[in-house]
Order: C-alpha cells, then structure tokens, then sequence
C-alpha cells in the first residue's frame, strides 16, 4: 500500500497535528473533513482513514482534472480524550462545529439540539486553532465541493441557512445514491457557527453527512458518494 504523504495545516489546543491527505494533483479542487466532533464521532474518522487507504491504492479514482483533500480528524483531542460525549468537544471545551462565523453564537437554545454535557460555541467566532487552520486552508484553495462527516442519524445536510442552491444540488446527488435520510430530520435545533453554512458563506457547495451509526464507518455506502462527489460539479 501507497502511504501518501499528510500535510500538517495546523496544530490543535493540546498540540495534535491537524493532518490533510491529498490525492491527484489536479485543478479542480474539492474537499473531505472528518471528526469535527472528535471522539464522539470517531467512526467518521474511522472512515476517512479507510477512504485514504483506499485511494492510495487506487489513486486513479481522482479524476486528472481534480484533486482531492482529505483532513482526518479536525478535532484530534477529543479523539483522544473519549469515545463518548466527553469526546466532542475541543480541549477548551468548544463545539468546534459551532466556533465557525456564520451565524455565531457563544450559547444557543439547547432544545431539540444535542445537549449531553455543557459545552460552548467559544469565547468569539473562529476563536479555535482548529476552526482558524481549516479556514485559511480553505481560503487559500478554491474548492468546488465539500463535505463534513458526523455521526449518527440525522441525514444529510446542505450548508446554508437557509441552503444555497450549490449546496442544495450536491445535498441531492449524494442523497441519490445512498440512503441516508434526506431531507435531513428536523429536531428542532437551531444551528450556529456551522463549518457547512460558513463554506456556504464562501460560495463552497457544502453538506453535513451524517453516518448511519456511532460505530459503523459505512464504508461502501461512503465509496458510492465518493464517487459522485467526484464527479459531480455544479453549473447554474
Ligand atoms: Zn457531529
């Protein structure tokens, strides 16, 4: 097996690599990110090293014309710290998933919205290492689509509140080829500082993918949406 080089465009608050994986070499620049939600999540993570496996040996499934980033784990400390509720959020006890500028709030109305343990959305927006990291590598590339693996349940996502049309028309073509609930169930929670609508923000068609489970990676169903993902490009 082809062990292809990560590049580190960061380092999270206890000092872990934020490590992206890159395949092909192309101008079309699309975009992969795992484990936003840690520990509490770690089967997305689980997922996204069985999909840099996989396309290091099988590195012709990335089109000439593209190249693909694939960053691992956004929040590797509470990776480290639990495979449970105490994993999700980041050492500063921050939901990194509500740290982005969009629609930023420190606190939020915890109902309908998963609310195990108190955390926060940060001290201020894009207060995070990792939050800070993933948005100047984003902005320093001009991607044409982007995913955010979660777990577990609730369907798939399209960034943007309310949606853009890009976001909306990639949420369908994944949503085609697998069963993942779209659109998405509705519990009542209302979203802030999401990395999906800030990409959305940037013009990014983006979803949230959430996997079946907390255990499974789903990884054949995620190799048909890969596959799609790659091809699939948005034109108005
Ligand atoms: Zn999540």
């Amino acid at each position: 097996m082809r062990h292809p080089q990560a590049q580190v465009i960061g380092i999270s608050v206890a000092g872990r690599p934020l490590e992206v994986y890159q395949f092909g070499n192309g101008p079309v620049e699309k975009m992969i990110v795992a484990g936003i939600h840690g520990g509490y999540e770690w089967n997305t993570i689980v997922l996204a090293d069985e999909l840099i496996g996989y396309l290091g040996n099988h590195p012709e499934v990335v089109p000439l014309e593209q190249t693909l980033y694939i960053l691992r784990a956004l929040n590797p400390d509470g990776f480290a710290r639990s495979r449970g509720f105490r994993g999700r959020a980041n050492e500063n006890n921050v939901d990194i998933n509500r740290n982005f500028p969009s629609n930023w709030e420190a606190e939020w109305p915890r109902a309908g919205c998963w609310d195990y343990i108190p955390i926060t959305g940060g001290k201020a927006a894009a207060s995070e290492p990792e939050t800070r990291a993933l948005m100047a590598f984003i902005k320093a590339h001009d991607l044409q689509a982007f995913i955010s693996y979660h777990s577990a349940a609730l369907g798939i996502f399209p960034g943007g509140q309310p949606p853009d049309i890009g976001s909306l028309s990639l949420a369908d073509a994944l949503a085609a080829v697998s069963d993942y609930p779209y659109p998405p169930f509705d519990t009542g929670c209302s979203y802030t500082g999401q990395l999906v609508d800030w990409a959305s923000d940037q013009g990014i068609p983006a979803v949230d993918i959430e996997l079946t489970n907390h255990q499974d990676s789903d990884f054949e169903k995620n190799l048909a949406i890969l596959s799609v993902f790659l091809d699939w490009f948005y034109s108005e």
